[in-house]
């Protein structure tokens, strides 16, 4: 390259960090001239990944894990050095609560869906006609391809509202804090329409197309997910580690991007201007119409909704737990009068978190239509949880200590047409700005690894712009 190039990434959560460790490492590898600014508003990299530790406890504040198939985040833990730290949940019995009652998650299901029949003919879950109508899968017509619908419409009308509310809502609301019947399953789901559409039963379907169980499920193995054994801020400590020294600047809000002829001028709140010849943004939705201030393209992301939500980990001695069950935790349904909607017990899930002695509890409060509890008090919150939380364990003591985090708007919803709404703003912003990509939890996947892989994917398109711009000005030249 004959000048030096310059690549600002904006927002320093997981996204970004993947973004700005790949930008260097490839610039490095291919030769490349190119300087790398990180530019994170607060004075922290990680976004909504944060851990305490405390008094021997690793507890996490926002997520706790991965899924480990997903390949990207345990490839980046190895770039970084972290590959041997990184451990497996205990596989265990899960529940999900429905009115006032604890029920073991039937064998076979996957993400709610029956792929062997005894457990589910068994399972005390759903009543007879909800059983009766789940099996109706078995005969009913493929949908009809159409660009998008919602969870909810269909897994209704493949397998009926019981086994949708008493299972499928409650597991899929566990990672979208949403409401079924508005997320999208082409963004979220589509392997399920992918499979209905091959196989037309559902159930046939996902039997077909997942490896069989080990023959005996009481031998306890690894469970799915994976996480770092000093917590997962310690992935991006060891991210930032290896990003080049001063590329990262923290406590630096942008406050917008303005276009100038080969180029942009990043603004920073501070009134510094930074220069950049592309860009990766990798803010939530909504702070991207704020950086190109009146802009219609990115309108409908000032529509694109977000739920609020809280975690609340609570320590105690073990004889407080006066009713211990064997497991991992509960997914709570919404016909239970509960306010918590999961619990984990996270010191069965996760022994590495919890000091010998000790039971650490994890819940979730809030999600799409119930929000309101999120903004109350510490001590309000904490009366909730233990108030819910005795209906199935009887614990006899305060706990030891309680750490509450709160996230506002912070669960963006893929809601019916999202992919479609994202595609268009994608399409258009080679003509509008060129050499800018967006990447995110909020549009293509909001899972740990996802969010790397759209770092990854922004990472190769600046670096195919930068390159394409090059051979332009030298043939022009020349
Ligand atoms: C409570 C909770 C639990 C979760 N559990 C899991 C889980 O168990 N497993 C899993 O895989 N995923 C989980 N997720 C989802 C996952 O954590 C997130 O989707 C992911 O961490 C988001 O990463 P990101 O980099 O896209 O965004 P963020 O982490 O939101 O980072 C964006 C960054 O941009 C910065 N920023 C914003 N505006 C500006 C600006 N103008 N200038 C500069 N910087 C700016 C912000 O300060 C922030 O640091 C969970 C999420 C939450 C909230």
């Amino acid at each position: 390259m004959q000048g030096r190039k310059r690549v600002a990434v904006i927002g320093g959560g997981i996204t970004g960090l993947a973004a700005a460790y790949y930008l260097q490492k490839q610039a490095r590898e291919q030769n490349m001239a190119v300087d790398v600014n990180l530019i994170e508003a607060s004075h922290r990299l990680g976004g909504k990944i944060q851990t305490v530790v405390r008094d021997g406890y690793v507890i996490e504040k926002g997520p706790d894990s991965f899924l480990g198939r997903k390949q990207s985040a345990s490839r980046l833990a190895k770039e970084v050095g972290m590959a041997d730290q990184l451990i497996n949940n205990s596989a265990g019995k899960s529940y999900v609560l429905v009115k006032e009652r604890l029920h073991p998650m039937p064998g076979g299901s996957i993400m709610g869906i029956p792929t062997e029949v005894a457990p589910f003919v068994t399972t005390g879950l759903f009543s007879i006609p909800g059983k009766i109508r789940a099996a109706a899968d078995f005969f009913l017509p493929r949908s009809n391809p159409s660009e998008d619908q919602s969870l909810g419409q269909f897994f209704r009308r493949r397998l009926g509202d019981e086994v949708v509310e008493n299972l499928i809502e409650p597991l899929l609301s566990g990672i979208y804090a949403g409401d079924i019947d508005r997320l999208s399953l082409m963004s979220t789901f589509p392997q399920f329409y992918e499979v209905e559409q091959k196989y037309r039963s559902l159930i046939l379907g996902m039997k077909k197309a997942t490896p069989a169980r080990p023959k005996n499920p009481s031998q306890k193995g690894n469970g799915l997910f994976l996480t770092f054994s000093s917590g997962l801020q310690s992935f991006v400590d060891a991210i930032e580690s290896k990003l080049e020294p001063r590329s990262v600047l923290k406590g630096m809000r942008v406050e917008q991007i303005i276009q100038k002829s080969g180029g942009y001028e990043i603004e920073l709140n501070n009134g510094e201007i930074i220069l950049a010849d592309s860009i990766i943004s990798a803010v939530p939705h909504q702070a991207v119409p704020m950086l190109f201030p009146g802009n219609d393209l990115f309108s409908e992301l000032k529509e694109m909704p977000s739920t609020s939500v809280a975690t609340v980990a609570m320590a105690f001695p073990k004889e407080a737990i006066k009713k211990d069950i064997e497991g991992t935790g509960f997914v709570v349904s919404r016909n239970s009068d509960y306010t918590i909607t999961a619990c984990t017990w996270t010191h069965k899930k996760w022994p590495h978190s919890t000091p010998d002695g000790k039971v650490l509890l994890r819940c979730y409060v809030g999600r799409a239509g119930d929000e309101a509890v999120v903004g109350l008090s510490d001590d309000e919150i904490i009366k909730i949880v233990l108030e819910d939380l005795n209906k199935t364990m009887d614990i006899t003591a305060e706990p030891e200590f309680s750490i509450i985090s709160r996230w506002n708007n912070s669960m963006p919803q893929y809601t019916v047409g999202h992919k479609q709404m994202v595609e268009k703003i994608k399409e258009q912003m080679p003509s509008e700005y060129p050499g800018i990509f967006l990447a995110g939890s909020s549009f293509e996947g909001l899972g740990i690894p996802d969010c790397i892989d759209q770092g990854e994917v922004a990472v190769k398109m600046v670096l195919d712009y930068l390159t394409i711009n090059e051979e332009a000005t030298t043939a022009v030249k020349s």
